[in-house]
């Protein structure tokens, strides 16, 4: 962890700027992939994924008896504590459901209203590799399912015996999920996408993934399919002062190198001592972690700067805009306040951000690289689109019939205000 000595706003930013990611090499090799899927369907959808993994399942489709032998295979202990993790989720996300339709008169004879409706039919992508993120599939398929969205795809790629994790498969029958498929990389997102015999199309993607993935959603989102967000490597900052817990503070900068060399985690803090002792302390659980190679790169290339208090701290950490914040200081309540940029905070020395990432109830699907300072992180509304609605009486028309004329008039669009001048007559 090096550190970022403090002289102004503009050179803190400068200094703590991520690295940017580069993803013009691969375009034209993700391009063809999305191009074969939609002209070759499900063959070509076999092809590609023969060739990137040597080996195709049979059967794309998971069948109704996979998921029963999948059920089996997950401990009791781990059902337990998705039950515990799906339950408040469900609970937070279902809070954010508008409970009543307003219908507002905006001026005599006019009733303007919007009502919210659940996308009809939805993709979720869940990576394979080292770690199956099961925990992502609820965090994406509870939202999706209180939504009301119909269609609720699966895609994740099939490991090494052929099928998908057994724990994603339970969590994808436990939510709900309509459909899983055995496809990965960019020709699972092209397959959902554009749709093939066997996959559903869908509008909207969600979901984690590689370089390939990332680039496959940002292409197909140009041609009209919408995705969750653009996905960075993960961050967190951490805001600690002298009534910090270093144990604590350390253990959390580490939680979140552990997801990748890439991962960017940030320590602002307003004692120099106390800047060394979580550093000192990272450093001893560092090499007791079996994820270690990965935390260690993460961590060197992670930043600490010492301000001159607690609101100098949270400030700077609105121009670096994080993923998670974590307010560990005693006044972490009245800190949150301040808080303008971040994906999702977390108040107290006892709110770790593993809570947020598994069990909590907010949704672990968050802006990156900055982006928090104009998206929030996926909630109800990111599964959902408003439809507003009118109704006009003769009264109505003849209310703001005129205004309108006039405008029309202004900007010389004749017809729109003959649509008002044969009603007024
Ligand atoms: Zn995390």
């Amino acid at each position: 962890m090096f550190t970022i000595e403090y002289t102004t706003d503009k050179d803190f930013e400068l200094r703590s700027k991520r690295p940017a990611a580069k993803t013009d090499d691969i375009i034209p090799v993700v391009q063809q992939v999305l191009d074969s899927v939609r002209n070759g369907g499900d063959r070509a959808v076999r092809e590609l994924t023969m060739k990137f993994d040597n080996s195709c399942p049979d059967n794309l489709l998971v069948t109704e008896q996979e998921l029963i032998d999948a059920e089996k295979e997950v401990p009791e202990d781990l059902k337990k504590a998705i039950l515990t993790a799906k339950a408040n989720i469900e609970k937070f996300h279902k809070s954010q459901i508008p409970t009543q339709i307003q219908k507002v008169p905006t001026s005599d004879g006019i009733i303007c209203w919007q009502k919210t409706v659940g996308i009809e039919k939805v993709g979720i992508y869940i990576p394979g590799g080292s770690a199956p993120l099961f925990s992502t599939v609820l965090m994406l398929a509870i939202p999706a399912k209180l939504a009301g969205c119909k269609e609720i795809v699966l895609c994740s790629p099939p490991r090494s015996g052929g099928n998908i994790n057994s724990v994603v498969l339970y969590c994808a029958k436990l939510l709900g999920v309509t459909k899983i498929f055995k496809i990965g990389g960019a020709q699972a997102i092209a397959a959902m996408a554009y749709g093939t015999e066997t996959v559903p199309k869908v509008s909207k993607i969600f979901g984690p993934g590689n370089r390939f993935v990332t680039v496959a959603k940002q292409l197909v989102n140009s041609s009209n399919t919408a995705i969750d967000m653009p996905a960075g490597p993960s961050e967190l900052a951490v805001v600690a002062d002298c009534s910090t817990n270093a144990v604590y503070a350390a253990a959390d900068l580490l939680s979140q190198c552990e997801h990748g060399t890439d991962s960017q985690v940030g320590l602002f803090v307003c004692d120099e001592d106390k800047k060394n002792e979580i550093i000192a302390e990272a450093e001893r659980q560092l090499k007791l972690l079996p994820r270690r190679e990965i935390a260690e790169k993460a961590f060197a290339l992670s930043f600490a700067v010492v301000t001159e208090n607690n609101q100098k701290s949270v400030q700077l950490s609105n121009l670096w805009a994080p993923e998670h914040l974590i307010l560990s200081t005693d006044d972490a309540l009245n800190l949150a306040e301040l808080v303008t940029n971040a994906g999702s905070v977390f108040i107290g020395h006892y709110a770790c951000e593993s809570a947020g990432d598994y069990a909590s109830g907010t949704n672990h699907t968050l802006p990156t690289n900055g982006a928090a300072k104009a998206y929030s992180g996926l909630n109800m509304d990111s599964f959902t689109k408003k439809i507003t609605f009118q109704t006009i009486s003769e009264e109505g028309i003849k209310t703001i019939g005129p205004a309108i004329e006039t405008m029309a008039a202004a900007e010389q669009l004749d017809a729109h205000k003959n649509a008002v001048t044969v009603r007024l007559k």
